[in-house]
C-alpha cells in the first residue's frame, strides 16, 4: 500500500556522505589566519600564519572525515534497522475495526494505510475509511483507536472556516482563501524552486575527496595503533611507578606442587613434624592442596602444636607463590592437617607482594 521506509542501502551510503561532505565543507572554511592570530606572538607574520591555518585544517579535516568514516557502516547499519523495524510495525498493525459511516451507519472500509513518524513519539498508522456509497465526510483513524479530526483553515480576522481555492502552477502552489463571513481574501503563494535541490558543482569532487573508503581504513587503522601505544605507555608508567612491586613478584618463587613438599619436608622433621604428605589438589580457579603432618615431640600441646607449625610454614613459604590458607591448621591425636594455596596469576602475585 505504501512505499517501503527501507531503501536500497545505496540510499543510506548516499545521505551519510552528503553528511561528511558537509561536515567536512564547514571545517575546511572554519580556521583561517586571522582566527588564529590570537594564538601567536603579535609579532607573527603573515605567511606563517596562513601556514598555520592550512596545516591545521588538513589535520582538522582528516579527523573529522576519519571519525565519520569509523562510524559509517555501523550508523548506516542503524539507519537501516529501524527503517526495517517501521516497515515491520506498518505492516503488522492492523485497522481499527467497526468503524461506521456518519451518513448511513454502515461499516467503512479501509481505503488508505499511512505510518506517521515522529521524532519525538512512537510511530502511529493512520487508516482513512471510506463508506461504500462514497458518502462523505470519509473518516480517519489511528492504529490507537482515535479519530484524527483534522483542523480547517480559519479567516485571520474573524476566526470563521474559510473556503479554500488551490491552483498549482509550475512556479508556484498558489491557495486562495475566502471567508464566507467578512469577505476577508488571503492568497498564500509558494515557489517550487524552494523546494528543488541547489546544484551543486562541487559536490562529487568534495564527496571523492571526503569519503575515500582507503583514507578512512587508514584512520582507523592509524586511531588503532595509537590506542594500543598508549596502552603499552600506560602500562610502562605503572611499572615504573609500582617498580618495587614488579620486582618483589619477578623475585618470587613459582614452585610446582612437588617441590613445596620437598622444601617442607626437611624444615618441618627438623621441629619434630614428620611424614608430611599432599593429597590430591583441589583444583577450581586456585590450586589448593590439603596436607597432613605428625607431631612427634613430646608434651607439645595441640595448641602449641598448631601454631608452631603455622608460623613455620609461613616463614618457609614467605618468598614462594604458595600460601598456608587462612583456615589455618586443625589437630587431631598428633596428626594435623591444613591446606596450602598456590598463587598464579599476575594480580594474585601482586597482591601477595603488596600484602607483606
Ligand atoms: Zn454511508
Ligand atoms: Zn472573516
Amino acid at each position: 500500500m505504501e512505499t517501503p521506509h527501507l531503501r536500497p542501502r545505496q540510499e543510506y551510503i548516499d545521505r551519510y556522505d552528503r553528511i561528511t561532505v558537509e561536515r567536512c565543507r564547514f571545517v575546511e572554511n572554519a580556521t583561517t589566519a586571522q582566527s588564529l592570530e590570537k594564538y601567536f606572538k603579535p609579532e607573527t607574520d603573515k605567511e606563517a600564519l596562513e601556514n598555520a591555518a592550512i596545516t591545521f585544517t588538513k589535520l582538522h579535516l582528516w579527523f573529522v572525515a576519519g571519525e565519520m568514516y569509523s562510524k559509517k557502516y555501523d550508523t548506516i547499519a542503524g539507519w537501516m534497522k529501524a527503517d526495517e523495524e517501521l516497515d515491520k510495525f506498518y505492516e503488522r498493525t492492523e485497522a481499527p475495526k467497526g468503524i461506521c459511516c456518519l451518513m448511513c451507519g454502515r461499516d467503512m472500509f479501509v481505503t488508505l494505510k499511512h505510518l506517521q513518524t515522529n521524532l519525538d513519539a512512537d510511530p502511529q498508522v493512520l487508516f482513512m475509511y471510506d463508506c461504500t456509497l462514497n458518502h462523505l465526510p470519509r473518516r480517519m483513524f489511528f492504529n490507537n483507536g482515535k479519530e484524527w479530526i483534522p483542523e480547517k483553515p480559519r479567516c485571520t480576522k474573524c476566526n470563521t472556516v474559510v473556503d479554500q481555492v488551490s491552483e498549482d502552477t509550475e512556479k508556484m502552489w498558489k491557495t486562495t482563501s475566502t471567508c464566507p463571513s467578512c469577505g476577508n481574501v488571503e492568497v498564500s503563494e509558494i515557489e517550487r524552486t524552494l523546494f528543488k535541490e541547489e546544484h551543486d558543482p562541487d559536490y562529487d569532487n568534495d564527496r571523492a575527496r571526503f569519503c575515500d573508503e582507503k583514507e578512512g581504513e587508514g584512520y582507523v587503522e592509524w586511531m588503532r595503533t595509537a590506542k594500543e601505544i598508549g596502552e603499552i605507555l600506560d602500562k610502562t608508567k605503572e611499572k615504573e611507578e609500582n617498580k618495587e612491586l614488579y620486582d618483589a613478584v619477578a623475585n618470587i618463587r613459582r614452585l610446582k606442587i612437588i617441590q613445596v613438599e620437598e622444601l617442607l619436608a626437611p624444615v618441618l622433621e627438623k621441629k619434630d613434624f614428620v611424614r608430611l604428605q599432599f593429597k590430591d589438589p583441589e583444583i577450581t580457579r586456585d590450586v589448593v592442596v590439603p596436607f597432613t603432618t605428625h607431631d612427634i615431640q613430646d608434651g607439645r600441646e595441640d595448641r602449641a602444636s598448631c601454631h608452631d607449625l603455622q608460623k613455620l610454614i609461613k616463614k618457609t613459604l614467605e618468598d614462594t607463590n604458595w600460601r598456608l590458607m587462612s583456615d589455618g591448621v586443625t589437630y587431631r591425636l598428633g596428626m594435623l592437617e591444613g591446606r596450602l594455596k598456590a598463587y598464579e596469576k599476575e594480580e594474585d602475585l601482586i597482591k601477595l607482594v603488596s600484602k607483606k
